[in-house]
């Protein structure tokens, strides 16, 4: 007989092994026989079509799909259903999760709880209400090395909710993350250091 927690959720910010965590209890549900599936959405091109793949190297096969709708159609003979970046579902993703719960499936979802800018992520916090266990993962700050990243700062400049891609990102802690309104406008100034000697020079010239 089926146990155990029906919809869990796996948070945190980029490079926290939300991924690596969903393959782990998927593959958990498969040793113990049970029919399971991953999906992905489309959106998200970073891993190879039809496979969810996490940064330290797993890899597992995953069903892509277009929207949250989907996922209903994909997990008719799923028991065990793993959604991967769940953020970029939308949200619909929340009428599909209470409908799969309906069905009796278990769900684990994993995906950003902030944006960018350290705001809550689309229908994730809908998600997190309803879920009857999250886990919050923590990465390594990629600017001061500590163990408490959870926020993923852009390193580009674009105001887009949504922009995909690894290399526009880091991980960084609570107190290195930096609201990019400050950080967009700093890239776009000249230093300040800079400005210094012309405003010793005006003195002097008044004097
Ligand atoms: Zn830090």
């Amino acid at each position: 007989m089926f146990s155990g927690y029906r919809f869990e959720m796996i948070v945190g910010c980029m490079s926290a092994g939300k991924s690596s965590e969903l393959i782990r209890r998927i593959e958990r549900a498969r040793l113990a026989y049970l029919p399971t599936i991953i999906v992905r959405p489309a959106m998200d091109t970073r891993s190879k079509p039809n496979h969810v793949e996490s940064r330290n190297g797993m890899a597992s096969q995953a069903i892509t799909a277009e929207s949250a709708k989907d996922i209903l159609k994909y997990s008719s003979h799923a028991v065990v259903i793993g959604i991967d970046e769940c953020q970029f579902f939308g949200e619909d993703i929340i009428e599909v999760v209470q409908a799969l719960l309906r069905q009796k499936k278990k769900i684990i979802a994993s995906g950003l709880d902030l944006d960018y800018r350290g705001v809550p992520f689309g229908p994730v916090p809908a998600l997190l209400a309803m879920a009857d266990r999250v886990d919050k993962l923590l990465a390594v700050c990629r600017k001061c090395g500590s163990d408490f990243a959870c926020r993923t700062q852009r390193l580009v400049q674009s105001s887009e909710q949504i922009l995909v891609g690894d290399a526009q990102y880091e991980a960084r802690c609570i107190h290195c993350f930096e609201a990019p309104g400050e950080y967009q406008l700093r890239l776009e100034l000249p230093r300040e250091e800079q400005f210094v000697p012309q405003i010793v020079l005006n003195k002097i010239g008044v004097a």
